[in-house]
């Protein structure tokens, strides 16, 4: 079994992950647990909580900076462009729907099915859903092609959208997103990278990637307290009616009815009192991830889930999901079926007998988790495979140790 790499100086102490001892969390694709960051940063704020953009007094002066300093790391940890927008939002769905809301009319989105449903379900009728590839290159193909024919029959002058994803929550698998960028701008087309697995993995930069927006969720990114983050260009988001008509998305409001001048930047969608503790919360972890050796770290995990694939592979009543074949790059989530077990039963038993938590389901991306459990019967031949399936993902604090009792838990199940 893979042996763990050291890591060259430990992570600093603002990456320690909170848990309870003797709860083994294996369910981070899901939501990821709180990073020390995090939870310094917010007690260090509470103190001087107050409002946001709305008064006068010390602590609204500071819990005001605080806010607009977190809209400035995020974005920076995001490779935000100077004219971008970063828009704080709950989570990814969140953004995904509000970006879907400032689309200009007549645009054609056009995505995979293998996305998670906030990739999938926000977008306009008319969208085109291209069926899942069989690899990475297969995907840069089908996307040519489709943008090619759709140039061909409609409008030239009509705005398009591809939408994906970077890391399947159900497989770990990375898309190449880089390339799929290439050819949606070849084709005149703007992307949007739904970020919200691959961000809490390695860094993720608008500008490198070259995508127009980007989205992910600080819940999965160590981060809770309920913010999200919607970054791209301003153009579109500006011309957009606000998400969140309301307090603080306005410039002026007159007596009339329809008297109203929406503010633009990330003011016209935060209409409201905005989310201070959930931006300073993920700005905390941005920084700390921002000074953290990146490598080390998803070496380590890389390692990690190689023990926990190997390990899965050597249970003969065990069956891998995946898209994109056994070697393809992946962050560390995997996906998988007990042959002749109920998913849930088994989820249950792990929870109860183990005191090890992972997921179990469709995992909100029902078209790509169905497709996959049919494959897996294809491939193994066997009748015996449950119609859900099982994840565990891991990343900062998780541990061979914890990789290890899981595998042992799931033997003892044959
Ligand atoms: N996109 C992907 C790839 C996800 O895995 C998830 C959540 O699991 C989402 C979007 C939605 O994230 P949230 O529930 O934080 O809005």
């Amino acid at each position: 079994m893979p042996s763990l790499p050291a890591l060259a100086s430990p992570p600093s102490a603002a990456l320690d992950v909170l848990g309870v001892p003797g709860e083994i969390n294996l369910d981070y694709a899901a939501t990821a647990p709180c990073a020390r960051a995090a939870a310094d940063a917010v007690t260090e704020l509470l103190p001087w909580y107050a409002s946001v953009h709305r008064g006068a007094g010390a602590l609204s002066r500071r819990c005001t900076l605080a806010y607009e300093r977190a809209r400035q790391t995020v974005g920076d940890f995001l490779g935000a462009g100077a004219d971008d927008h970063v828009v704080f939002t709950r989570n990814t769905t969140d953004a995904l729907n509000l970006l879907a809301r400032s689309l200009p009319a007549g645009t054609t989105v056009v995505t995979f099915a293998g996305e998670h449903h906030a990739n999938l379900l926000p977008w306009p009728r008319g969208s085109v859903r291209l069926p899942v590839p069989a690899n990475p290159a297969g995907a840069v193909r089908d996307l040519a092609a489709a943008l090619t024919e759709l140039r061909r029959d409609s409008n030239p002058a009509l705005p398009v959208l591809v939408a994906v994803t970077g890391a399947s929550n159900v497989t770990g698998e990375l898309w190449p997103v880089a390339e799929l960028a290439r050819v949606a701008h070849r084709h005149g087309a703007r992307i949007v990278l739904d970020a919200a697995q691959l961000a809490p993995h390695v860094p993720v930069d608008r500008r490198t990637l070259d995508v127009d927006y980007l989205a992910i969720s600080g819940h999965k990114l160590y981060a809770p307290f309920g913010a999200g983050v919607l970054v791209g260009r301003a153009d579109w988001l500006d011309a957009a009616p606000p998400y969140l008509a309301g307090g603080g998305a306005t410039s002026h409001v007159g007596p009339a009815t329809h008297d109203v001048t929406w503010a633009t930047g990330p003011a016209r969608h935060e209409g409201g009192t905005p989310n201070l503790l959930g931006a300073v919360a993920l700005a905390a972890v941005c920084a700390a991830l921002t000074d953290a050796d990146r490598v080390a770290l998803a070496a380590r995990e890389q390692a990690l889930l190689a023990r926990l694939r190997a390990g899965l592979a050597a249970l003969p009543h065990v069956v891998e999901l995946r898209t994109f074949g056994p070697d393809a790059p992946r962050v560390g989530i995997v996906s998988f079926v007990v042959a002749g077990q109920d998913s849930a039963t088994v989820a249950a038993r792990l929870a109860a007998e183990h005191h090890i938590g992972v997921r179990d389901g469709l995992f909100c991306a029902h078209p790509l988790a169905r497709r996959l459990l049919d494959e897996a019967a294809t491939r193994t031949g066997r009748r015996d495979l449950p119609p859900t399936a099982l994840r565990a993902s891991i990343g900062l604090g998780s541990t061979a140790a914890q990789v290890d009792r899981l595998l042992a838990a799931l033997a003892g199940m044959a």
